[in-house]
């Protein structure tokens, strides 16, 4: 079937969807990954869970937002071990009609090198607490009629080249904005561009406002910039100027089919290189980084331009064990409808907190034995370290001085280290921080006593989930100012877990001494320390605070262990949510003047 045939055959609003969510979306919320559930494989890490998080608080909180996305037919990967510690890539194979509907909507893009490729959606109904639903599309390309080049644009998340990816971005901005509106969808009023991968958004919005021969014939007038700018909402999550995403205007003269002159896009896009960022900027209303301190670096990456700062927050509700789930239902009420009411924290007796963690804790050991085989004791303090194993979060950091973290091993009751993280398949180091932790790994099984490491393979939200929540301890040790916001140690935090981590990110609001956790170093920089130097260096803090207040206040001061637990709860997880962070999103950017 050629895709004009069937584009002719698809038919306005069908029953189906408007009886599912019978609604006229005011907000676009576009994301490159959208993590809603561990089955559902469209995310890759922290981007796409706070897509995921963000939407669903949007569902709770009843707002009336359409999510927008791609599907990946077969996923981001699934991670193994081998023997030797290296880690294998095994496509995830998934059906999307389990968890999706085929909306029967298709259109026709023409933007990539010309053809014609036709473009069909899965519908997720993301339903909130109080029962308001919000939908979010899932574009597909793998359709017949298409070429095989085109359907393969959705077989994986992150895949492929540079123009890969360029297609895979015209397909989302472009792609989502034409989709919307074959949906019946023309009263949205902003368009959210999470993070740069979605702004060629911008040039449909633009297409669609282009002043007609009759208003005017200069080039120059005919894009009406303004009017795009008052649709769009940006949201950069990018604190190295080497993460934006970039293409070079070959390449998009290759492949992309605007209307729009290169002079014109150059204006907006960026002189050298097709930089997303700072087309993003340029056509939004509002601009905003992930954290404070990301709010900072990026305003100075980005001097001539206005950015806010949003701090990112996680969806209590999904992030919420059982055993304080009961506990936050009997202390803190309404706690689902709005997490502030964890404030309320503060009065749960410590021997309940301690009672709920443990059975946390003993969930994770049960998952740690059942996939490794290891025992690990309840009793001995454990710490997590589980991400996306990229360079600059320092996987191996702890390792850095084998022997000093044997010794203070050796030297305490006991300690035991959970780790998981799956590193991007053409990420060099990234892999290679995975194969020297399974090298620790059998080195401090020979030298250590005391000290257990085990590795978790495939790390995913289900993970997620059990170690952030079931070990005592969650470490984080970015380079900074690398980590914009950071997310896991807010999970951590709302099942009173406590964080011991770098100054960086959303830990820089979140860390009060000794209160709710405790800082890795300080707030200094030192540009003068090469990356080897400045991991010793951050190592040795790093080793100083584990030996000297970590270890004896969780075995010698318990009492003031769980009083740390509680305020952790109280003063963070009632902030740290992704509740308090749509409400910002309303008040300073969705219905901003
Ligand atoms: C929360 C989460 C992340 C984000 O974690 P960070 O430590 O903030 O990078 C990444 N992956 C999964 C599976 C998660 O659950």
């Amino acid at each position: 079937m050629n895709p004009a045939t069937a584009l002719s055959k698809s038919s306005a609003m069908t029953e189906g969807f408007a009886s599912v969510v019978n609604f006229n979306p005011t907000i676009a919320y576009f994301s490159m990954e959208i993590g809603l559930e561990t089955d559902l494989p469209t995310y890759s890490g922290g981007l796409g869970i706070l897509a995921g998080d963000t939407l669903k608080s949007c569902a709770d909180l009843g707002l009336a937002v359409v999510g927008v996305s791609l599907i990946y037919h077969k996923g981001y990967f699934t991670q193994e071990i081998d023997a030797n510690g290296e880690q294998v890539e095994r496509e995830t194979n998934w059906d999307p009609a389990e968890k999706l509907r085929l909306l029967p909507q298709k259109i026709i893009l023409r933007e990539i090198e010309g053809r014609d490729i036709l473009v069909q959606g899965w519908l997720y109904c993301c339903k909130g607490t109080a029962g308001k639903e919000v939908p979010i599309v899932f574009l597909d390309t793998d359709l017949e009629g298409n070429a095989e080049q085109d359907r393969n644009l959705v077989s994986s998340l992150y895949g492929g080249d540079n123009e890969f990816r360029l297609k895979q971005e015209i397909l989302l901005g472009i792609g989502g904005v034409k989709y919307l509106r074959a949906l019946g969808f023309h009263d949205i009023k902003t368009f959210h561009m999470n993070e740069g991968h979605s702004s060629l958004l911008t040039l449909e919005l633009l297409r669609e406002s282009r002043r007609t021969i009759f208003e005017t014939w200069d080039e120059d007038t005919t894009w009406d910039f303004e009017k795009v700018r008052s649709q769009c909402v940006f949201t950069t999550h990018t604190p190295v100027a080497a993460g934006h995403d970039v293409f070079s205007y070959d390449l998009m003269q290759k492949i992309l089919r605007t209307g729009i002159s290169l002079t014109v896009l150059k204006k907006i896009c960026g002189n050298g290189v097709l930089n997303m960022t700072t087309l993003g900027l340029n056509l939004s209303r509002f601009a905003n980084g992930v954290a404070k301190a990301h709010g900072d670096v990026s305003r100075n990456m980005f001097p001539t331009y206005q950015i806010d700062y949003i701090t990112n927050g996680i969806h209590v509700p999904t992030w919420t064990h059982k055993p304080f789930h009961d506990l936050f239902d009997k202390y803190a009420k309404l706690w689902t409808r709005d997490p502030k009411y964890l404030r309320q924290a503060e009065s749960i007796p410590c021997g309940e907190i301690w009672d709920a963690h443990m059975q946390c804790k003993r969930d994770l050991l049960d998952e740690v034995r059942r996939t490794t085989s290891v025992k690990l004791d309840p009793d001995v303090l454990t710490v997590g370290f589980a991400r996306r194993s990229a360079a600059y979060k320092r996987a191996t950091l702890m390792f850095n001085d084998l022997d000093r973290l044997i010794s203070i091993a050796e030297n305490s009751p006991g300690l035991q280290l959970v780790f998981s993280g799956k590193a991007h398949p053409r990420d060099a180091d990234g892999k290679k921080n995975i194969k020297d932790i399974h090298r620790y790994i059998k080195e401090i099984e020979k030298r250590a006593r005391k000290l257990k490491v085990v590795y978790l393979p495939n790390y995913n939200m289900r993970l997620g989930f059990l170690i952030t929540g079931g070990v005592d301890l969650w470490v984080n040790t970015p380079i900074r100012p690398h980590e914009a916001s950071g997310t896991s140690g807010m999970k951590a935090v709302l099942n009173g877990v406590l964080n011991l981590s770098i100054l960086d990110g959303w830990w820089v609001e979140g860390c009060i001494e000794g209160v709710t956790g405790w800082a890795i170093g300080d707030l200094d920089t030192h540009p003068e320390m090469s990356l080897e130097e400045l991991a010793r260096f951050d190592a040795r803090q790093f080793y100083d605070k584990l030996e000297k207040n970590v270890i004896p206040d969780f075995y010698e001061r318990r009492s003031d262990w769980i009083e740390m637990q509680r305020h952790a709860i109280s003063i963070n997880a009632s902030f740290f949510n992704s509740h308090r962070q749509v409400e910002q999103y309303v008040v300073k950017a969705y219905f901003y003047p």
